[in-house]
C-alpha cells in the first residue's frame, strides 16, 4: 500500500471520515467535496489504483455495494435518482489513484452536472470502431 494514498490512510484508520457501509471488500464514506448533499464514495479495503487493475474478486462484489448504498441514499436522503461514477486515469477526472465509486444523490432539476457534447459518427465509424473494440475483450 502506497505510504501517501488518502484512501489507505481512511481504510487503516489514521485519517477520519465519516463512513456509511463496510464489508469484506469495501468502506463506503461521506465525500469530503460533495457534488450533492450525501454524495458517497465506494472505497476498495484493498489498495487498487483503477479498474484496471482491481482484483476480479473485489470486482464481483463492487455493484452489490455499489446497489446496496444507492438504495439507502434512495430510501435515506429520498432522492428522485442516483449517478454511479468510477473515474480511471487523471485523464477521465481521477485525482485519487486508489479504485472507488462515486454514488450521487440526484434531484430533478438540481443543477449538478455531468455532461458531455455528443459526437456524431457515420454508421461507417461505428462499424470501424465497434470491431476494433471487440478485438481486444478478455473475460477474467
Ligand atoms: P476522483 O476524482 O478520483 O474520481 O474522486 C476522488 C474523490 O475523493 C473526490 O470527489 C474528492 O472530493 C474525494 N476526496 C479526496 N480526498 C478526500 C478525503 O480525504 N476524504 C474524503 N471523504 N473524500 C476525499
Ligand atoms: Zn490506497
Amino acid at each position: 500500500m502506497p505510504e501517501n494514498c488518502i484512501f489507505c490512510g481512511i481504510i487503516n484508520g489514521a485519517l477520519p471520515s465519516y463512513p456509511v457501509y463496510e464489508d469484506e471488500h469495501f468502506l463506503a464514506i461521506l465525500d469530503i467535496s460533495p457534488a450533492a448533499a450525501g454524495h458517497t464514495v465506494l472505497i476498495t479495503k484493498e489498495h487498487a489504483e483503477d479498474l484496471f487493475t482491481l482484483p476480479d474478486n473485489c470486482a464481483r462484489q463492487a455493484l452489490p455495494a455499489a446497489k446496496a448504498v444507492a438504495a439507502a441514499l434512495k430510501q435515506a436522503l429520498g432522492c428522485d435518482g442516483v449517478n454511479v461514477l468510477q473515474n480511471n486515469g487523471t485523464a477521465a477526472g481521477q485525482t485519487v489513484p486508489h479504485f472507488h465509486i462515486h454514488l450521487i444523490p440526484r434531484y430533478e432539476s438540481d443543477g449538478v452536472s455531468i455532461k458531455w457534447k455528443a459526437l456524431k459518427p457515420t454508421r461507417g465509424e461505428f462499424s470501424e470502431m465497434a470491431e476494433k473494440i471487440k478485438s481486444e475483450i478478455l473475460l477474467p
